[in-house]
C-alpha cells in the first residue's frame, strides 16, 4: 500500500479553509468553523461589524477581567478572567486544571484567551497551540500568549513544574509587544500593560527552535484597527 498516496487522498477529503486563496485542509482541533487557525479571526468580522458592536464586545471582555492586587498575576501583569469557564481537565501532571475562560461573540463561544489573541494579535500557523507563557490558564492578556507546538508545550510544562518566577519573566520579555493601539486601549481601561525588562535570548522556543515570526494574519481584523470607534 502506498501510504503517501493514501495520506494525500485522506487529506483531500478534509474540508478547506474558507478564506480567499488559503485552501488549507482543516484538521479537527486545529481549525474553527470553516477557517484555519490563521484565518479564524475572520469569524469576528460579522459579529463585530459596527463600531457599536465592537464597543459592546470590548466592554464585555473588559468587564470580566479583574487585575490582581498581589501575587504572581500582579508581578507578571496578567489579565485574569473572572467570567464563565469551560470544564476543568486533568493536566499533564495529573493535577486538575481550572479550565479556560469563555466569551460569547455573536452566536459562538470562544475561549477567552483565543478571542483575545485573534482579536488583538491575529491568526497563527495551523497545528500550533496557544501557550500561556505566564503559566496562568485564566489569563487573557494577548502578549502573554505564544503559539507553539503541542510537543514543545508539553516539554515546557514539564520544565515548569518548578516555580521559577525569573524564568517566566525572561520568557515574557521575549514576546513581541502588543499593538500600540491595544496598549492604549488597555491603559485607558485600567489593565496592566507593564512588561518585564527585555533580556535573554530571542524567543525561539515557540516554534521548536525556529525563530518566532509573528503571523499578522488577514488585514481585516476588526478591532485592532478600530479600537476607538466614534461612539454616538
Ligand atoms: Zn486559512
Ligand atoms: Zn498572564
Amino acid at each position: 500500500m502506498d501510504y503517501a498516496k493514501h495520506y494525500r487522498r485522506e487529506q483531500r477529503k478534509k474540508p478547506q479553509c474558507s478564506a480567499d486563496g488559503c485552501g488549507a485542509r482543516l484538521q479537527s482541533g486545529h481549525s474553527r468553523q470553516g477557517y484555519c487557525r490563521m484565518h479564524e479571526p475572520l469569524l469576528l468580522k460579522e459579529p463585530l461589524r459596527t463600531p457599536e458592536a465592537i464597543g459592546r464586545t470590548l466592554d464585555k471582555f473588559r468587564s470580566q477581567i479583574l487585575p490582581a492586587r498581589s501575587g504572581l498575576d500582579r508581578l507578571f501583569g496578567c489579565w485574569p478572567w473572572t467570567g464563565r469557564r469551560n470544564k476543568a481537565s486533568p493536566g499533564f501532571d495529573g493535577e486538575l486544571r481550572p479550565g479556560y475562560g469563555l466569551i460569547s461573540i455573536g452566536n459562538n463561544d470562544w475561549l477567552a484567551h483565543r478571542f483575545s489573541y485573534g482579536n488583538f494579535v491575529g491568526g497563527h500557523r495551523s497545528g500550533l497551540t496557544l501557550d500561556h507563557v505566564c503559566r496562568s490558564s485564566l489569563c487573557v492578556r494577548p502578549d502573554h500568549l505564544m503559539p507553539m507546538t503541542q510537543r514543545r508545550n508539553s516539554e515546557l510544562e514539564h520544565r515548569r513544574a518548578a516555580d521559577d518566577t525569573e524564568a517566566v519573566l525572561v520568557d515574557l520579555s521575549k514576546i513581541p509587544h502588543m499593538h500600540p493601539r491595544v496598549t492604549l486601549w488597555a491603559m485607558l481601561n485600567g489593565l496592566p500593560i507593564g512588561r518585564a525588562e527585555p533580556g535573554g535570548e530571542p524567543f525561539a522556543y515557540g516554534l521548536d527552535g525556529q525563530p518566532v515570526s509573528n503571523h499578522p494574519g488577514p488585514n481585516a481584523f476588526p478591532s485592532v484597527g478600530d479600537l476607538f470607534p466614534s461612539r454616538p
